[in-house]
């Protein structure tokens, strides 16, 4: 395998456009903005490597929005320096214009335009030739699910068919990392599923880095890596499995004949604090599916049910913040 060298600032030795392929996709050091009304963004660390899809959480105001038009060059850092596909935002915005797809809050696509044209006037934004742009554009449309509807007038399109025009759209001119910015808000679950199921096909076939904002807790799940962001600053990074190993223990909650019975067993029995909630006792235990079977030939009440909760990001939210996302963001509107 050849080595090759690369410059302090992450791009290739060669001077070429070409990535190397060792150097993390998307990288940000110290990265910050400020506007007179305060600062948005307080000095983020980042790295992404190639081909993953990486989440980017936090509530409304966190600064998730101001970081992507850092990354994607559309606001110019305060301070701090990140590198896209290798390249400098600041220095070589353009190289890192070419090597990127966008997806914003708001629909950019041209309502009056059919999708096929949607996608044939990106294409020759971007400057892919014509013969190229159109096999593209059959491909695309067919992974969106939308090729049936490829003269319809984009206008007719529900939103969750507008959401997957816009992210195929995105990737029309081979970009290596696609943004998106809150891609599945204000769709109903289904439509978010789908979008889900929609953005793991493309990362496979394309082989694309996603990198996206959600402040949906359950959305993050999908994600490679996430890191959390609240007030400007990165609170934790990892996978989902890594952050919910803070919390370190599965709730299990059990309704029983007799609450007060079943908590004095579990107490005498296995050493267990059990707390009263919502009519049932929880106890938190490392691995709770195996804890159950001994807990049932263990306890004399009678039981009536039991559930098993492993930890998950909202439980991580609140560790890292003191507060729930849904607290947060009901904050960040009043
Ligand atoms: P949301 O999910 O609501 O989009 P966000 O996490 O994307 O939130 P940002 O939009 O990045 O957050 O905003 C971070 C902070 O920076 C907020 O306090 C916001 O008011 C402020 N901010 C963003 N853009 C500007 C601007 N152009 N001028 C002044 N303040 C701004």
């Amino acid at each position: 395998m050849a080595v090759r060298s690369r410059h302090s600032d992450g791009r290739s030795a060669t001077g070429t456009d070409e990535p190397l392929a060792s150097v993390p996709v998307i990288q940000a050091r110290d990265l910050a903005k400020s506007y007179p009304e305060g600062p948005a963004v307080r000095g983020v660390d980042l790295t992404v490597p190639a081909g993953q899809t990486f989440g980017f959480l936090g509530p409304n105001g966190a600064g998730k929005t101001t970081t992507i038009a850092m990354l994607c060059t559309l606001t110019a850092p305060s301070a701090g320096r990140a590198w896209v596909a290798g390249h400098d935002v600041v220095a070589d915005a353009h190289r890192v214009r070419r090597q990127i797809g966008l997806v914003f809050q708001d629909t950019t696509l041209d309502q009056g335009l059919t999708a096929w044209e949607n996608l044939r006037f990106h294409a020759r934004l971007h400057g892919v030739p014509a013969a190229d742009a159109r096999t593209r554009a059959r491909d695309l449309l067919d992974l969106a699910g939308l090729s049936r509807r490829r003269d319809s007038l984009v206008g007719t399109f529900s939103g969750g068919m507008k959401r997957r025009l816009e992210i195929v759209r995105g990737l029309m001119h081979r970009p290596r990392v696609l943004f998106l910015d809150e891609p599945t808000i204000g769709l109903d679950p289904q439509t978010r599923a789908q979008i889900w199921h929609h953005l793991h096909e493309l990362r496979r076939r394309e082989r694309v880095t996603l990198f996206l904002t959600t402040h949906y807790l359950d959305e993050a799940e999908h994600c490679d890596r996430i890191a959390i962001i609240d007030d400007g600053r990165i609170i934790a990074e990892g996978t989902p499995a890594e952050l919910k190993t803070v919390i370190g223990a599965d709730r299990v909650e059990l309704r029983s004949s007799d609450d007060r019975a079943a908590a004095a067993q579990l107490r005498d029995r296995f050493g267990l604090h059990a707390t009263e909630g919502e009519g049932s006792l929880r106890v938190r235990v490392e691995d709770g599916a195996a804890f159950v079977p001994r807990m049932c030939a263990a306890l004399t009440v009678a039981i009536r049910s039991v559930t098993v909760v492993r930890p998950s990001l909202d439980d991580v939210f609140f560790h890292y913040t003191g507060r729930t996302i849904r607290e947060t963001d009901q904050g960040a509107r009043r």
